[in-house]
């Protein structure tokens, strides 16, 4: 494996000793998770934001006001804005980078994603890939926990160790890839009958997702395969009646339809579905009687100490960009449980 940077926060005591980074106990963390997951570490360049320790291991000793910052940068975390005498230390991050030419760039805690990405939110950007303008050129960085942060709080271990999984296949090419999906909004009905026979009849499953606003169901998903989806909505805000159907024959035809959808002999899954098929069964009265798996509950028994909520999941089980960043609508929207 090569063409994997990774960037650390500040040299502790064992690192000051020698002048090298990573050998003290997070380094010997990281060593393990590295070899677990199949990245060689004597390949990987590393390095840190700070080569030096700082007073007391404590980065607020470096740092100050707004007004003393370093120009450019915000505040790192509470701990204020790291002083702009320090801003030579970045200089030479940022040469290591460009003489380096990493393929990936692993940002190892708040501080290495706060000197990369300008964002020092490490729970919310963790797990997902992006691409990030260093000293001039392009890089696809991917923000991870610090293993120090695994040792204070051992239950982001596994999160890592998937992580680092993650990063792993990310550092075998050079650009960010998502996911692509197709997804079928704004449909009329007969896009629903089109959709269920092109797509949903000939799958062997379906995975289903209501959003719910008070006691009523605002759209539902319908996803036969992982990169397409339909999305049938019934609330709009936009419509004098707040229906998105035009007429309530309609509606009643749509209803219909999703019930002999719910009705299908196939297998049915969906994330906390215990809520929605008891929320379909108790508000409309439709049932699913083939729900076989909810991903909320395999993922809790992968692995009962972690979150899992779908934003979390999708960070743990997909490419897509962090979904806890993306910014909701103030108005008419739609909130979705946390599930
Ligand atoms: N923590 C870091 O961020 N870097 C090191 O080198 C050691 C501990």
């Amino acid at each position: 494996m090569t063409g994997i940077m990774l960037i650390g926060e500040a040299w502790g005591k064992e690192e000051a000793d020698v002048g090298l980074p990573f050998v003290g106990p997070s380094g010997k963390l990281l060593n393990g998770l590295l070899s677990q997951v199949g990245i060689a570490r004597d390949e990987c360049y590393v390095t840190n934001v700070f080569n030096f320790q700082p007073e007391r291991n404590q980065l607020k000793t470096i740092c100050g006001k707004k007004a003393e910052g370093i120009p450019g940068f915000p505040a790192l975390n509470k701990g204020g804005y790291v002083l702009a005498q320090y801003a030579s230390e970045l200089d030479r991050l940022f040469t290591e980078i460009d003489r380096e030419q990493p393929t990936l760039i692993i940002a190892l805690g708040a501080t290495a994603a706060w000197a990369l990405l300008k964002h020092s939110s490490i729970k919310s950007l963790r797990g997902a890939a992006v691409m990030a303008t260093i000293a001039g050129k392009r890089y696809k960085v991917f923000p991870t926990y610090h293993p120090a942060a695994v040792l204070r709080e051992w239950k982001l271990r596994p999160i890592l160790l998937a992580d680092l999984t993650k990063a792993r296949r990310e550092a075998e090419y050079p650009e960010v890839r998502r996911p692509r999906r197709e997804v079928w909004i704004e449909p009329t009905y007969d896009d629903l009958l089109r959709f269920e026979q092109e797509h949903i009849l000939p799958s062997p499953e379906l995975s289903i997702d209501i959003e719910t606003r008070g006691r009523e169901i605002t759209c539902i998903g319908f996803a036969p395969r992982v990169d397409l989806t339909l999305v049938v909505p019934f609330f709009s805000a936009s419509t004098p009646g707040q229906s998105y159907w035009p007429t309530v024959e309609l509606e009643t035809k749509v209803w219909n339809w999703v019930l002999r959808i719910c009705r299908l002999r196939k297998r049915i899954v969906g994330q906390n579905f215990l809520y929605d098929t008891n929320f379909l069964w108790t508000e409309y009265g439709i049932i699913i009687p083939h729900a076989a798996e909810d991903t909320m509950l395999l993922h809790h028994a992968l692995q009962p100490e972690m979150e899992k909520g779908l934003g979390f999941l999708g960070s743990i089980y997909t490419d897509e960009p962090a979904w806890k960043g993306m910014k909701r609508k103030k108005h008419n929207e739609t909130v979705k449980r946390e599930d």
